[in-house]
């Protein structure tokens, strides 16, 4: 067998953890395994790294904003490329440390770094896309019997620049290993022993979940669920890695992510997820004529900012109110640009909302059921919960509340759809 295991911020935070991840390693080598590990800096360190940037580039000292990408202080490319290559050695510091602690337990380690692990990616910095893997280093260290600890969440460009592939990208680089190397299972050893319905630490009667399909794990992790980095789900997807999320601090069975099985269109909703760091958009009265919304798109795909829900109001009298969703951390750049362009030679009126968050239920049962957007307003209207925002797609339904009712409509559509239940 060949494994692919990685082990998150948490599960490398002290040097005590890190030495019972090496006996775990050791463990799996000892029944005959290939080993392959992925690690992550070790906790709250690419926090840290990116706060210094900032500090030096504004002169305070913020935490990062929240995001899916490293989001820097300036945005130029030098600056960028210069933020990735220093919260790539958060990386490179545990994968280190790691092989050591291997070698000390009398194994034989070996760790490599961005361009040894022949991990190409383009030139996005913070957020960047792997273009190719080349494993002839690894699989090399594997046939002399080394353990290979990579470095995760790195790659380089093809100028050699070291790139990253986005916060939590290990979990990506983790499973595009997987592939390259035909891995026969990718580990996610984390904090928490599997997939829950929803994040356990928010609704502490969330329930584990032994199977899921690859199509809802993505639903989740691009809704909110933060166990797994959305792109290592498509990359686990697209070339049929067998994912197993579960906890590094004992051995549990964790949830194995599978392609869909027939019996789980019989469950209605799966999971629910909470996603806080987003923030709204509304143009007021810009015309109501055709290429509005192509316009904002056309700007903010320019930026590289992934806008969300879309909302274009029924016009009245020529004008129309746009409302759209970005990351929370994007927003300033978002509200600048769009506040630069121009309709029928007028600059729009925007206003901006940071106090929302946006609650998802997601399960492959909603194809062929009706009434469950239903069910889910009526749970929230139960609660006074007034809904902004609505989008839908064929296995998921996203409502836009405000901040402060959040982790409110979380739980009360997590219990309303019956999931803290033990499974039937
Ligand atoms: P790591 O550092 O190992 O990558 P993360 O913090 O990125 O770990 O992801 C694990 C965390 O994801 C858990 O501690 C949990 O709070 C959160 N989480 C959010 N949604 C879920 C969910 N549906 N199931 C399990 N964990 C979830
Ligand atoms: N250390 C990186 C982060 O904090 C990548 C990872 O943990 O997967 O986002
Ligand atoms: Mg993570």
């Amino acid at each position: 067998m060949l494994v692919v295991q990685k082990y998150g911020g948490s599960s490398v935070a002290t040097l005590e953890r890190i030495r019972s991840c090496a006996e775990r390693c050791l463990l799996a080598a000892a029944h005959g395994d290939r080993v392959v590990v992925v690690v992550s800096a070790m906790s709250g360190e690419t926090n840290r790294l990116i706060a210094l940037a900032n500090e030096l580039v504004r002169g305070k000292a913020e935490t990062p904003g929240k995001g899916p990408y490293v989001a820097p202080a300036k945005h130029t490319p030098e600056h960028e490329r210069e933020l990735d290559q220093m919260v790539a050695t958060g990386e490179v510091v545990s994968a280190a440390l790691l092989a050591m602690a291997i070698q000390d337990c009398g194994g034989q380690a070996v760790s490599l770094v961005g361009r040894q692990l022949g991990l190409t990616t383009d030139r996005s910095f913070g957020r960047a896309r792997i273009l190719g893997i080349d494993a002839e280093r690894i699989e090399r260290e594997l046939a002399r019997g080394q353990i290979v600890v990579c470095a995760g969440f790195q790659g380089v460009d093809e100028e050699g620049n070291v790139t990253t592939l986005g916060r939590g990208g290990s979990d990506t680089s983790a499973v595009a290993l997987a592939a390259a190397l035909r891995a026969d299972v990718c580990e996610i050893l984390t904090d928490v022993d599997g997939v829950y319905t929803t994040d356990p630490r928010v609704v502490p009667h969330a329930r584990k979940i032994d199977r899921i399909s690859y199509e809802e794990m993505l639903e989740l992790a691009s809704l909110g669920a933060k166990v797994l980095q959305i792109r290592s789900v498509e990359l686990a997807m697209r070339y049929g890695v067998r994912v197993h999320v579960r906890t590094s601090f004992d051995d549990r069975e964790g949830t194995l992510i599978v392609p869909e099985e027939p019996q789980m269109e019989s469950i209605l909703v799966s999971g629910v997820a909470l996603e806080r760091n987003e923030a709204k958009i509304t143009l007021v009265g810009v015309p109501d004529v055709p290429g509005v919304v192509a316009k904002i798109f056309a700007v903010m795909s320019e930026l590289g900012i992934v806008v969300d829900m879309i909302i274009q109001n029924a016009g009245a009298h020529g004008h129309t109110d746009v409302t759209f969703t970005v990351p929370e951390n994007e927003l300033d750049r978002a509200r600048t640009a769009i506040e630069g362009l121009r309709f029928a030679d007028v600059a729009p009126t925007v206003v901006t909302d940071r106090e929302i968050c946006k609650i998802s239920i997601v399960g492959l049962g909603m194809r062929t059921h009706a009434g469950i957007a239903a069910k889910a307003f009526a749970l929230l209207a139960a609660e006074s919960i007034n809904v902004q925002m609505v989008s839908t797609s064929e296995i998921k339904i996203s409502v836009v509340v405000h901040e402060r009712y959040g982790e409110l409509a979380l739980r009360v559509l997590h219990d309303g759809f019956g999931l803290g239940d033990p499974p039937a």
